[in-house]
């Protein structure tokens, strides 16, 4: 079983010797490499980072991006080059523990697709980290119906296969266990250690709250409806027309019993608006429809996973 541990890193400057060091120690007798994603960092990381390929060719690759395009996407990056079969993933900071991995692999070993790191004593400022990451994972547990409780966590195991074909924007590579959750995936929650940052800054504050929630709902949709997009579009089409036949019906019957003209009130608007609003909307859940049949059969992607074919004709996907 080969593993790839792959990092993000932006401007982590004295923290990689002492992370390299730790990995080393945790990996010494696996099979491993050490994907390091530069993220376009400004002071001298790339340099370390480089060093360190040097000094030990077996394990170490660096992938220098262009620019700072975010965490998600350094570690789609890193993904993307990692050739193991165990895809690990640790920031860079040394908040996370490397002495934890074996452990996660352990469980890997045992049947787990997903491994989740559990800050279980988190060390992190409480009012703006803690809470509202609480707040999040409770409400992205209810959404994705895959209840964890440290979604925030990087320190994650995955086998690969339960990664393909799944893409990376925003803050989304929080969500990979709800999407690996989607597909099928057997997840396991371990605690793992966690120590407050002691070298370099942390790069987010309280405004990537708002981006995971917004990342919620996409989430929800690709996982939940995006083979059916005219399920979500259509029962809230039909929703509002039934509001608004609910509502025709009471101006009726007004009109009928207390002779109230129908026009003399709003309700008659709300009526017509809600009757277009409706069947705009499920017009709206046809063009997803279309859309939707587009992107899956354009990438030759199924509507379904396969965890493994057993007996006759075997082939790896
Ligand atoms: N990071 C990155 N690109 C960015 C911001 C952060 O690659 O634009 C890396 C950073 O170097 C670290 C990890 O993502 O390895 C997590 O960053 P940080 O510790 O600031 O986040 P937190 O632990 O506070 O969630
Ligand atoms: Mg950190």
């Amino acid at each position: 079983m080969r593993v790839s541990i792959v990092v993000p890193v932006y401007n982590e400057k004295e923290n990689l010797y002492l992370l390299h060091r730790g990995l080393t120690e945790a990996l010494n007798d696996l099979s491993y490499e050490l994907v390091f994603v530069d993220d376009g960092s400004t002071d001298e990381s790339l340099d370390k980072l480089v060093k360190l390929a040097e000094q030990d060719t077996d394990h170490v690759r660096v992938i220098e991006l262009r620019r700072n395009f975010g965490q998600t996407a350094a570690i789609a990056a890193g993904i993307d080059h990692a050739h193991g079969e165990v895809i690990v993933l640790i920031d860079a900071d040394l908040q996370n523990d490397p002495a934890d991995i074996p452990m996660m692999l352990e469980k890997i070993k045992e049947g787990y697709d997903v491994v989740s790191g559990w800050r279980v004593k988190r060390q992190d400022a409480f009012l703006t980290r803690t809470i509202p990451s609480r707040i999040a994972n409770w409400l992205i547990s209810k959404v994705t119906g895959v209840p964890l409780h440290d979604y925030g966590c990087t320190l994650k195991a995955y086998r690969r296969d339960v990664l393909a074909g799944f893409h990376l924007y925003g803050e989304m590579h929080r969500f990979i266990p709800a999407y690996a959750g989607g597909v099928g995936a057997r997840i396991i929650e371990v605690p793992v250690k966690h120590h407050p940052r002691r070298f370099g800054k942390a790069k987010y504050g309280l405004e990537r709250t708002l981006k995971v929630i917004l990342d919620l709902f996409t989430v929800k949709f690709i996982t939940s409806y995006a083979n059916k997009p005219i399920y979500i579009f259509g029962g809230t089409g039909l929703a509002l027309i039934f509001g608004s036949f609910f509502l025709l019906g009471v101006l009726i019957l007004r009109r009928l019993l207390f002779e109230e003209h129908l026009i003399r009130s709003p309700l008659l608007l709300m009526t017509v608006m809600l009757f277009i609003l409706g069947f705009q909307t499920i017009l709206l859940g046809l063009i997803a429809e279309l859309l939707v049949r587009t992107y899956h059969e354009s990438q030759a992607k199924p509507t379904y996973t396969v965890r493994r074919v057993i007996g006759g004709d075997r082939r790896e996907s």
